[in-house]
């Protein structure tokens, strides 16, 4: 049964030049040709989503501008409902510069631009649109914190399902807590709203996860890289689902929207949590063997036949 899902979340271009080494401050450094591909951890997911099987409608925000229409152009050829965009005079598409080199390492600056205008407004009108429509909302931070909010009031208003991955941590999501999304942070991420909350020292894992889930009082699912997820209980006892081996590690970016987007996909066909992780955590393990954030993100098919 595939689901259908609501992704709120940042639309990104990213600028990637492959230099032989990254510069210092006020230097330059030369590469080759320039790549560019869709970024965004919005983006990201809801490309997961579609191809792991469910219907998606993308809210967010571009400028008025080509790389506004190449964004839209990209999520719209992936079968992506992107009617809930809107187009905001005066800012400009969300783009990242990215210096890569060799050895993977990497340097990014981000024009955030249109994401941070996406409003309560356009979030409260697109969720309202979409009423009775999805089975599950997939929200990250990389938007203003108002339309973040808002996404999570209305749509637990509205009943639906909501996961809410906290990349970046910022403050005011900790009062999003008690309305007990989902939430998927990795390990870093786990830390600073353990922190936010003001839980004491830095202690392991399974205690942080524990003690940010005796807030939510929901399911915290903490991505742990190569090291696969930990999924902590709302009672506050985890597991560990371990990564699935990829045959070659080409590149990692993107393995965490790959994973949510897919975990919420699944969450939104109605498997539980556990099932839904497992799902994502051998989505993710496949998009790592390819290089960029989106083209090693795999269909459905490609999934099953992992987890078959
Ligand atoms: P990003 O910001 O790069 O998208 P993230 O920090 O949000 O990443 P990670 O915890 O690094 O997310 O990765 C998400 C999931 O991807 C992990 O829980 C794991 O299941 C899978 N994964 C990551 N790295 C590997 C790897 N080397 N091999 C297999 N699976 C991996």
């Amino acid at each position: 049964m595939s689901g259908r899902l609501l992704v709120v979340g940042a639309l990104n271009v990213d600028m990637v030049v492959a230099a032989s080494r990254l510069p210092g401050p006020g230097e330059t450094v030369v590469g080759a040709d320039l790549q560019r591909h869709g970024g965004g951890k919005g983006g990201n997911s809801a490309v997961a989503a579609v191809r792991s099987g469910a219907d998606v409608r993308y809210v967010g925000a571009v400028g008025p501008d080509e790389f506004g229409v190449a964004a839209l152009a990209e999520l719209r050829a992936e079968g992506i409902d992107v009617s809930d965009v809107v187009i905001k005079e005066g800012s400009t598409t969300g783009a990242a510069l990215i210096v890569v080199d060799p050895s993977g390492e990497n340097q990014i600056a981000v024009a955030g631009g249109a994401n941070a205008a996406v409003s309560a407004r356009d979030v409260r009108a697109a969720i309202e649109r979409a009423s009775g429509w999805p089975g599950c909302v997939l929200v990250s931070t990389e938007i203003s914190v108002m339309a973040v909010v808002t996404a999570v009031e209305a749509a637990t208003a509205q009943g639906w399902l909501c996961v809410l991955n906290p990349a970046p941590v910022v403050p005011g999501i900790q009062e999003l807590l008690k309305l007990a999304p989902i939430i998927t942070p990795n390990q870093g991420e786990l830390r600073d709203l353990y922190r936010l909350l003001g839980e004491p020292g830095d202690p392991p894992v399974e205690m942080m996860a524990a003690a940010v889930a005796s807030h939510t009082r929901a399911p915290v699912v903490v991505t742990l890289g190569a090291d696969g997820v930990l999924l902590c209980g709302a009672d506050g006892v985890s597991t560990r689902i371990p990564a699935w081996s990829a045959r070659r590690v080409v590149d990692t970016t993107g393995a965490g929207d790959t994973f949510n987007g897919v975990f919420a996909a699944s969450l939104a066909a109605g498997t539980d949590v556990a099932g839904a992780a497992r799902r994502g955590v051998a989505a993710a393990a496949l998009s790592v063997e390819l290089a960029g954030a989106r083209t090693g993100m795999p269909s459905a098919a490609m999934i099953n036949a992992v987890l078959a």
